[in-house]
Formats: structure tokens, sequence, C-alpha cells
């Protein structure tokens, strides 16, 4: 299945798209795409709903595909050969790091550059979506912890991430970092996540081609790890890196400039496109005004 949210930011309403990609009001049936209603018995009681009975919708908006998201935790360097454009060595173990959950936005929202920002970067990658909490998850049991997949543009800051700032979530958090979506699809519809092509173009350039079979560290191992040091629970993402071509990554390294257009996407997870702004011309910078 395929999971939205829609509407006005802030105010979206659950959804499910239909064998013929119209949106369908789930309200009736769950409350958000969020926390409980993404367990294996809430996934089953909407499985179960007769989909030509729900209202059709057209939405103006699509919002991030999950709703109240509890941790959003990333896989840093997670393939070798985006390591090695970063000039950093492929880690031993997983490096982990958050993103404030403020950060995330539709899948089709504009992105809003910090103020100050000069390297503001693109990373395409994978999200896994828990559906039941986890703790010391056994590798070979873990897949059976995911409710769904979706896409993620990790949005990075890169001055802000790595020129003496000691640490990098001050380089991921900023507000539209984190587009997810444009749907969640849950786990019955991706047999092999290790075997998705997943790709991001800048106006119309392609820099990122690559596939989640490179990853250093796979789901299992990663939902495992993860879970020996906190617990997951429902609604959480974990985002699980990105394959090389990022602007840093350039020979000269290119960054995102206002009135560029992402485009991104996922072999059977959906695309993203998001138009960059500055913070002024922001919703944000129009409310500090
Ligand atoms: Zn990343």
């Amino acid at each position: 299945m395929k999971l939205v949210r829609y509407g006005l930011r802030g105010a979206e309403k659950p959804g499910i798209v239909d064998a013929d990609g119209v949106v369908r009001d789930l309200s009736n049936v769950v409350e958000d795409i969020a926390g409980p209603a993404l367990s294996p018995n809430s996934i089953k009681a909407i499985r179960e709903v007769d989909i030509a009975s729900l209202v059709p919708v057209r939405p103006e908006r699509l919002g991030p595909c999950v709703g109240r998201v509890g941790k959003f935790i990333c896989i840093g360097l997670n393939y070798s050969d985006h390591a090695a454009e970063s000039k950093m060595a492929v880690p031993k173990q997983p490096v982990i790091f958050m993103k404030a959950t403020s950060s995330i936005c539709g899948p089709n929202d504009e992105i809003v550059l910090p103020r100050g920002s000069m390297k503001t970067d693109w990373e395409v990658e994978l999200g896994v979506v828990i559906g039941k909490e986890a703790r010391y998850a056994p590798i070979e049991d873990a897949l059976s912890y995911v409710c769904g997949y979706c896409v993620i543009n990790d949005l990075s800051e890169r001055a802000f991430q790595l020129e003496g700032t000691g640490q990098w979530v001050k380089g991921k958090s900023a507000d539209t970092f984190g587009p997810i979506g444009p749907w969640l699809v849950t786990a019955d519809e991706i047999p092999d996540p290790q075997n998705l092509n997943l790709w991001l173009e800048v106006d119309g350039h392609r820099y990122q081609d690559g596939s989640t079979r490179t990853m250093v560290f796979d789901i299992p191992y990663l939902i495992s790890y993860l879970s020996s040091f906190m617990s997951l629970q429902p609604g959480d993402i974990i985002s699980t890196g990105t394959p090389p071509g990022v602007g840093l990554g350039q020979e000269p390294q290119v960054f995102l400039r206002e009135g560029n257009v992402i485009r991104l996407g996922i072999e059977k997870l959906g695309e993203q496109r998001q138009r960059v702004i500055a913070f002024e011309k922001s919703p944000f910078g129009k409310d500090a005004e």
C-alpha cells in the first residue's frame, strides 16, 4: 500500500493511493499516518478496507508521509564510494546522527536556505519507517520491525556541519532539510530493500545515481545495531545514508542556490521535487518580519 498525508502544513490528513494513483481519504480509518497507526495490526486493518469506498480527493499539497516522527535517525557514510568522495574513511561501525524532527517537510515543499548558507547540499536516501517497538532486535528478525519505506532528501549545510562546529546536527536540522515522501510504501511491496535504484538531479543534471545494493551496513544490521543503543518506536525513521554524487564531492564543489530545482527518487517509492528559496522569501522569513 501507498500511504500519504495531504493538506496544509501542520493540518495534514491521512490518505491512501489507489491502483489508479488517486488519493483517497483515510480519515475514517486512522487518525493520522503516525505512531500506533503504523503498527502491524493497524496496517492489517487498513489493508482490509475497501479502498473504492473511500472518498477520492485532489490534494494541492502532499505533506511528509509520516506524522509526529519521534526520532529522525541518520546513518553517515553508509556507502563506501560516498565516504571516499567526502574524503573520510569507511566506518567500522555505523556512524549515527540525528536530524531535528522540525526539519521534516513534504516531498515537494520549497527548500529554504538558512541565513548565511553558502554550502547547502543534497543527499537522496532510503528511509526506513519503524512499525513496532524494537529493543535488541536480532538481525535475522530485524525487518519485521519495518512498517515501510520512503524517499528522503537529507539536506545538509556543509559549513554548519563540518567547519569547526564539532558535530553534524547543526548542519542537518534547518527547517525543510528533511523532505519525506511522497508515499510511505508498506514493506510487503518492497521484498528486497537492498536492490533499489536511487537518483537525484539538480536543474536536470544528474548528480546521484546509485543502488541500495552498495550500502556498507544493510537495513537489518542497522535496525539491530541502533536498537542496542536506544529503543525504536513506531513512527521513528532511519535515513540509511547516501550514495556518491553530493555537491561536496564535485570538483569544483557545487552547492544549492536560490532558484535551483531538485528532483530525486527511488525505484518503487516515488519522486520528490523541490525548489530552493532564500530564508527571507520563505514563510519562516515572512513570519520574522
Ligand atoms: Zn545523509
